[in-house]
């Protein structure tokens, strides 16, 4: 017998291609594009924790992979809510690593807007976006209220850049994240 899912594909040409190894998702562009994947969570943590951003270099991308794995982190701001007992739920973590981890998380909690920008992951904006638009509008809390005809007006901000902001900063999710930062001590303001 044929399997059911081969006559769907037959009949309504359901795109095959690769799959994502974690949650076998059907990959976009080579991204997952199941926003609780475990690979997604981990990918955007790595991403909080570049130079560029947050710069928390001891964190590696075992370790992060892991740490979504176990459903410890859905954004980067779980990150900073982890206790040492969490951490060691993860083998190759010893209490001299978490100590150094604490601190740069610690440290990371100064970053400047353009790298909290820069590390928020919106579609579309890379580290020159960011730092054109704190020059020109300085604090996240004014960023997220602008209308997407002011974010046009920085250099290199397409429309479609503009909308994505705007819809990040709408998302109950990220709004969630936002407010966790914000109770860490992160400079929003
Ligand atoms: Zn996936």
């Amino acid at each position: 017998m044929i399997p059911i899912i081969k006559i769907f594909e037959k009949l309504f040409k359901i795109p095959k291609g690769p799959k994502c190894i974690e949650c076998k998702s059907l990959l976009i562009e080579s991204n997952c594009p199941n926003m609780d994947c475990p690979v997604e969570v981990a990918s955007w943590i790595m991403m909080w924790a570049s130079p560029a951003a947050a710069n928390i270099s001891i964190l590696d991308d075992k370790t992060t992979l892991k740490l979504a794995q176990y459903n410890l982190v859905i954004h980067p701001a779980d990150l900073y809510d982890l206790s040492e007992s969490d951490w060691l739920q993860i083998q190759t973590m010893d209490k001299i690593k978490i100590g150094k981890i604490m601190q740069q998380l610690n440290q990371s909690k100064s970053m400047d807007a353009k790298s909290l920008l820069y590390g928020f992951r919106i579609k579309g904006m890379d580290l020159e976006m960011a730092k054109n638009l704190t020059n020109k509008f300085q604090s996240i809390s004014k960023i997220r209220e602008l209308k997407i005809e002011s974010l046009m007006t920085v250099d290199r901000i397409s429309e479609e850049t503009a909308f994505n902001i705007k819809r990040w900063f709408k998302d109950s999710f990220n709004k969630k994240m936002l407010k966790a930062l914000d109770k860490y001590g992160f400079q929003l303001d």
